[in-house]
């Protein structure tokens, strides 16, 4: 029998196979269009070992930048311009995609093809099933074993206004149970919604914090855990002047996780979320990269 035949023989039996249904019965059914967009970073961050490797690094190098952001003056926050005589350190850090991994909420969204909605996202905040970063949880007790240092959750999980906050109740509970320090302490977390003068952004909460404290250090997965809306915008845009600064500050007092599956460079290409796989195409991509 030549390679040819025997080929063309194969090619009938799968093609008969693929008749009968015999192929098709074998294979998962196809996964729903809406979220789909989302599967090849949620694979990354759930699969890879360069992510758990790259994130543990991150914390690495923050907790060695440590002692030289304490011992040198200055801030790491835009909105502090004046540091208060005599103040403590105090290290921010985000929650979501920085100390907790929510990929398995990702995973859901990808495998229903549900759109994101917010009660969906409060049902899973809910359950307190997150799990550590890499490296998250020695980072947070690195940077309270150090004299003088307080670590701040500042986070745009969400809560109603002042007050009794169901989802900040259910984080500590879930950040408790991982082994975070302050887990136990309401004023260690600073939520979007508790304060009238909050914006998504984090300004108002940096400001917060910087009355009272020197802020020494900032660790976050998108460039708003960092400065205000506008100027990661420009950033964004690679403003000259911006990227310095923030060039001077990133290893040395910013520290910034990979986050593959949401964050504001996703909102910044203009889609409706719900429509986003079937939004997305190539012109998307930057046209002298494309
Ligand atoms: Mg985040």
């Amino acid at each position: 029998m030549t390679f040819s035949l025997r080929r063309s023989r194969a090619c009938v039996f799968v093609l008969a196979l693929a008749a009968s249904g015999g192929v098709s019965a074998r294979r998962p059914p196809a996964l729903p269009a809406g979220q789909l967009h989302q599967l090849n970073s949620v694979l990354w961050m759930q699969r890879s070992p360069e992510y758990a490797l790259l994130a543990r690094s991150v914390f690495a190098s923050a907790q060695a930048a440590l002692p030289a952001a304490l011992a040198q003056p200055g801030s790491a926050a835009a909105e502090q311009s004046s540091l208060p005589p005599g103040a403590g350190a105090a290290v921010i850090v985000d929650l979501d995609e920085t100390m907790l991994d929510n990929s398995p909420f990702q995973a859901w969204l990808v495998r229903s093809g549900a759109a994101y909605r917010p009660q969906d996202w409060d049902a899973w905040v809910a359950r307190k099933s997150a799990q550590a970063i890499p490296g998250a949880v020695e980072f947070a007790k690195a940077v309270t074993a150090m004299p003088n240092t307080t670590i701040f959750y500042v986070s745009n999980r969400e809560c109603k206004g002042p007050g009794a906050c169901a989802a900040k109740q259910a984080t500590m509970e879930n950040m408790r149970t991982l082994g975070f320090p302050r887990a136990d302490e309401e004023g260690a977390f600073l939520f979007k919604g508790e304060e009238a003068d909050e914006r998504g952004d984090k300004v108002a909460r940096r400001a917060r914090i910087g009355r009272a404290y020197r802020i020494v250090m900032l660790v976050g997965d998108d460039m708003r855990d960092f400065v205000a809306k506008e100027d990661a915008d420009l950033l964004a845009r690679r403003d000259p002047a911006l990227m310095a600064r923030a060039a001077d500050l990133v290893g040395r007092r910013w520290f910034i996780l990979p986050n593959a599956m949401y964050g504001s460079w996703v909102d910044r290409l203009g889609k409706t979320p719900a429509a986003m796989a079937e939004q997305l195409t190539p012109a998307d991509l930057p046209a002298r990269r494309r």
